[in-house]
């Protein structure tokens, strides 16, 4: 069965005898041991002077050593934030007030670059673990602002424009495919999800920018993300993911914050290089009732 997902345009493939492939690869790669980590206490010294700390210290925001764009003709910003001071933790093992503490800052950031004109888009997502793309294994998120607005982040908002003039989001059944709720977010596996056990995170009532939670938005947000992420580690184990951000950075009203929780479990290949099509071998509604049915 092929779906077209709703909001991207991508296409999926739901092909679910491919979930019992025999597996010859067991990767664990090391990344930076402690010893050398720049993201240690005790190594700060290799790394610039923090722009921001909260939470004593434990969450602080630096410069990228390694910006993808910086002052030159197309300009960019590129932040690391380090949410630990512990080099083998992860949102996993976190609490929901080190989880919250998490979120007010890239609440304080993105309130932050809001100011600077040049900046069209700014996207948030972090790579946890290096089936995810992490090339530091202390974890961190990136900030990224772009002065253009990306393709996919275009293709949505007209989607979004178009859609029976309302809210998509605001409409959509999520309580079909559910995994978690509180008073003020839902965590679903969406129907048309590109990834095996995929999960979008979706404040109840329409915002478009994490910019504009309240204290107890920002901690039912840290609640749902906590709860989703430890649930996916009960189905797998040590699981290497990626969390992308999506806020209308300047003025799309139309666009409803959401967060995606990409599990990575060796997905992005040949195929789906060459044809910018996935494979995805669960159905969201046996995705998100195994979810449901775990008890942390
Ligand atoms: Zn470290
Ligand atoms: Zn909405």
């Amino acid at each position: 069965m092929i779906k077209q997902n709703f909001l991207t345009g991508e296409y999926v493939v739901f092909s679910l005898g491919r979930a019992n492939r025999p597996k010859d690869i067991k990767g664990e790669v090391l990344l930076t041991p402690k010893e050398r980590c720049p993201f240690c206490e005790e190594n700060s010294h290799l790394i610039e002077k923090p722009l921001y700390k909260i939470y004593n210290n434990e969450i602080k925001l630096i410069n990228n050593k390694y910006p993808i764009l910086s002052n030159g003709k197309d300009y960019g910003v590129h932040f690391v934030l380090i949410d630990t001071k512990s080099h083998n933790k992860n949102l996993i093992h976190f609490d929901i007030k080190h989880i919250y503490y998490i979120m007010k800052c890239m609440k304080d950031i993105l309130d932050m670059l809001y100011i600077d004109k040049k900046l069209r888009y700014v996207q948030i997502f972090k790579n946890q673990g290096v089936n995810a793309g992490a090339s530091q294994s202390h974890s961190h998120w990136q900030i990224i602002g772009l002065s253009m607005l990306p393709n996919k982040q275009r293709y949505m908002i007209d989607k979004l424009k178009k859609y029976r003039g309302k809210c998509y989001f605001c409409e959509i059944d999520y309580f079909k495919n559910l995994v978690y709720e509180n008073n003020s977010f839902v965590a679903f596996c969406p129907e048309d999800s590109l990834y095996c056990y995929e999960i979008k995170i979706m404040p109840k009532y329409h915002i478009t920018n994490l910019r504009y939670l309240d204290e107890t938005g920002l901690i039912a947000l840290a609640d749902v993300l906590s709860i989703s992420l430890r649930k996916l580690n009960k189905i797998y184990e040590n699981l290497d993911y990626n969390i992308c951000f999506y806020n209308a950075f300047r003025k799309e009203d139309e666009y409803h914050f959401f967060i995606q929780i990409i599990p990575r479990m060796g997905n992005m290949a040949g195929f789906e290089f060459s044809t910018g099509m996935f494979v995805n071998s669960v159905l969201p509604d046996i995705a998100s009732e195994n979810l449901r049915a775990i008890k942390l």
